[in-house]
């Protein structure tokens, strides 16, 4: 035959076994992956559609109880950064305050891209002025507010899939 006399590499290739070759992975009974709206673990999809892995099906309320203490922890940590905000605000003399009010309204008003802005923000904070540990803290406020929303619209959720289980 013509074909065994010219071998293409690929046909030589699909005969060889690679050592290197990561083994298949199990195939999933039905063949579609969900990510766990409790845990983020990646689970198989169920017929009813609910976005849980099955650890958290076998323990319901165990999950529940998750979410419950992901949302106080997340209040805790929400109101921890909050009163640390102002407490950074309460030490600051009013000129640091006065430019934080202009800084904030930039915000507000969206020019906080503004190359301007950001270099004069960037400046502030590396000279380690007044307003520069005020614009630190305020960091550290936005970014704690945000994971903890984050997190929050998670556990959310989570008990949202748990019930909807529930219902079924
Ligand atoms: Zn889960």
């Amino acid at each position: 035959m013509a074909l065994s006399h010219r071998p293409s590499i690929r046909l030589r290739a699909r005969g060889r076994v690679d050592v290197f070759d990561e083994p298949d992975p199990p195939a999933l009974p039905l063949g579609r992956r969900i990510t766990c709206r409790v845990c983020n673990a990646p689970g198989a999809a169920q017929d009813d559609a609910v976005l849980l892995c099955d650890v958290c099906r076998a323990d319901v309320s165990a999950a529940r109880a998750h979410c419950q203490y992901v949302l106080e922890a997340c209040t805790a940590r929400a109101d921890a950064a909050g009163q640390a905000w102002l407490d950074a605000q309460a030490a600051a003399d009013d000129a640091a305050l006065g430019r934080l009010r202009k800084a904030e309204a930039a915000i507000a008003a969206g020019r906080d891209t503004d190359p301007v802005f950001v270099a004069t923000w960037q400046r502030e904070k590396a000279a380690g002025t007044p307003l520069g540990a005020l614009l630190a803290a305020y960091e550290v406020y936005t970014t704690k507010m945000r994971l903890t929303a984050t997190q929050r619209q998670q556990a959310a959720r989570g008990l949202a899939e748990l019930e909807q289980m529930e219902e079924r």
